[in-house]
């Protein structure tokens, strides 16, 4: 019963399930945190590395495009310059084939071929060759140590293939100066359709190399312009080893052009082994391809830079944020860790407080109840005993002649003898709802809830006879043992009782005890 007066001032106090969950919810927000954090830093590199590789492909790209339009300039010119000195070919052919190569055409053929050659800045020479390769006419006024030119590429080609269109050959030296040119040459028939001879156009490769070395491509660049057969015409970079050599193997001619006669890519050069970013075209009517390509770290290198410093300061961007976070959960801990000690200490207290109550309750010499906790009780008791209208009854207990057995046996078995007859009371009252409580110095009380006068008496004459049969020496008492007398009241459903009263006749009950011969229990009337 005394439980119900102790839970009141705890139930204020948080149970330990919702402590148990707040603290889970602690926990929770710290690894939320850390979650949060987490998740921020993340997207912040995802985000930082996505922009760096879009800026990487857009450079790349732009780059293509920047080659391809530079291919389809080249390939114009290329062809425009080839077209004029094809031009004079062609009408040379026409000539040639309808008045033929007679010495009486010598003179008049020489002086339209210097004519010509002089109409055209990239006309390095305009020749004449017979059908054995001797030269018949040129434009040259010197005559070179070997008149004889049927060893040439664009010769044998000739002789070798009736087909009419123009054929450019690979860059060769002319025997004449001395200098690198480019061939461009057509086949002259008898009328009978059989190898006549051929008229060659040949052109400064320094014309093309000139322009190529103005365009700014970067550091390692590279500009070619290359025959269909895939033999290198002029190359920027120039190197005299490269004129005419195959890139037959290389990406141009294995990937790139079979797939269409212009485009872009990055590939790694045939030639040197260097990635680029290129872009090539076919020269339209000529068996030409120009192909322009950047060196690609060159066209990253800008790119590179900027990603460094962006790296660097999303580094140091997490940086400050990771030690914020840091600093922001162990923060966070440290108040967990608090609170926890906090509630620990509650927890503490509360215990503490549980058994000062109980102390505050509880006589310390028997274990029974204090006067406190009776005042409580019989106050509790009688307002439950007149809302339900059950009985209540209250015996008052003195033991007989104490003050002599104490002045007999001493104050310490006094002590003991009380406690003796604190526990037989407790031991004969066996109802849950009963109350046993030390009144006052050798006085004991016992509240019997739910008991009438009857009911009262009997549990009185119970305990009187157990402490009787207890036979705790007393030399100094009539009976020779230690003894009680009991008062015994009671009060009934419709009475209008207080606590006092109830204490008051029991008492008077006791003091007829007493002065009937002690050692008996006494009804209050
Ligand atoms: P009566 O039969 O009339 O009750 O006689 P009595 O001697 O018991 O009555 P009285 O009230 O004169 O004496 C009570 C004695 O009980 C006085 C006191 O020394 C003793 N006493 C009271 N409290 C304690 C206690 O806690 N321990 C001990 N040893 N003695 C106590
Ligand atoms: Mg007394
Ligand atoms: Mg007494």
């Amino acid at each position: 019963m005394q439980q119900e007066w102790l839970e009141e001032p705890i139930a204020k106090i948080k149970d330990p399930e919702s402590r148990r969950v707040e603290k889970l919810e602690a926990r929770l927000k710290v690894r939320s945190a850390i979650f949060f954090l987490g998740v921020v830093c993340l997207s912040l590199v995802v985000v930082v590395m996505w922009e760096g590789w879009n800026s990487r492909q857009y450079r790349l790209h732009d780059q293509k495009i920047a080659m391809s339009n530079l291919a389809q300039t080249l390939s114009s010119q290329a062809q425009a310059s080839i077209k004029q000195a094809d031009t004079v070919l062609f009408s040379l052919v026409d000539r040639l084939e309808i008045d033929g190569m007679g010495h009486d055409q010598l003179p008049r053929l020489q002086r339209l071929l210097i004519a010509q050659r002089n109409e055209l800045a990239q006309l390095h020479g305009l020749f004449i060759h017979d059908e054995k390769g001797e030269w018949v006419a040129s434009s040259s006024m010197v005559t070179p140590s070997t008149t004889n030119n049927s060893d040439r590429e664009y010769f044998i080609f000739h002789r070798e293939h009736p087909d009419r269109s123009p054929h450019i050959g690979p860059s060769i030296k002319s025997r004449t100066t001395g200098e690198w040119v480019i061939p461009v040459s057509r086949r002259i028939n008898h009328p009978d359709g059989s190898f006549a001879g051929v008229v060659v156009a040949t052109l400064y490769l320094d014309h093309f190399l000139r322009l190529y070395n103005s365009i700014d491509i970067g550091g390692d660049g590279v500009i070619n312009l290359i025959s269909a057969d895939a033999k290198i015409v002029v190359r920027r970079p120039f190197s005299e080893a490269k004129v005419g050599s195959s890139v037959a193997n290389g990406p141009l001619f294995t990937q790139l052009l079979p797939k269409g006669s212009s485009g872009t890519a990055t590939v790694k050069s045939y030639v040197d082994g260097v990635e680029r970013v290129v872009g090539f075209r076919r020269v339209d009517e000529y068996p030409l391809i120009i192909f322009a390509a950047l060196n690609k770290d060159e066209v990253l290198a800008s790119w590179r830079q900027e990603s460094w410093l962006s790296a660097a300061i999303v580094s140091l961007l997490l940086g400050i944020l990771g030690l914020l976070g840091y600093r922001l959960i162990r923060l966070m801990r440290q108040q967990n860790h608090i609170q926890n000690e906090l509630l620990g200490t509650q927890d503490n207290l509360i215990e503490a407080n549980r058994t000062l109550e109980l102390l505050a309750l509880e006589d310390a010499l028997t274990g029974l109840a204090n006067r406190r906790q009776f005042d409580l009780f019989i106050q509790a008791e009688l307002g439950r005993a007149k809302r339900s209208q059950g009985n209540l009854a209250l015996l008052m207990i003195d033991v007989d002649h104490f003050k002599r057995f104490n002045d007999q046996y001493g104050h310490l078995a006094g002590d003991e003898c009380l406690r003796t007859i604190g526990a037989i009371i407790r031991e004969n009252i066996k109802r849950p709802g009963d109350l046993a409580a030390r009144y006052g110095g050798e006085e004991f009380a016992v509240v019997l809830p739910g008991t009438d006068y009857v009911g009262a008496f009997l549990v009185a004459e119970k305990i009187r006879r157990a402490v009787q049969q207890a036979g705790i020496e007393h030399n100094n008492s009539t009976e020779g043992t230690v003894t009680v007398s009991l008062g015994v009241s009671a009060c009934n459903p419709t009475s209008q009782e207080l606590p006092d009263d109830l204490i008051d006749a029991s008492d008077k009950a006791l003091y007829v005890a007493k002065t009937s011969g002690r050692n008996m229990s006494v009804i209050a009337n």
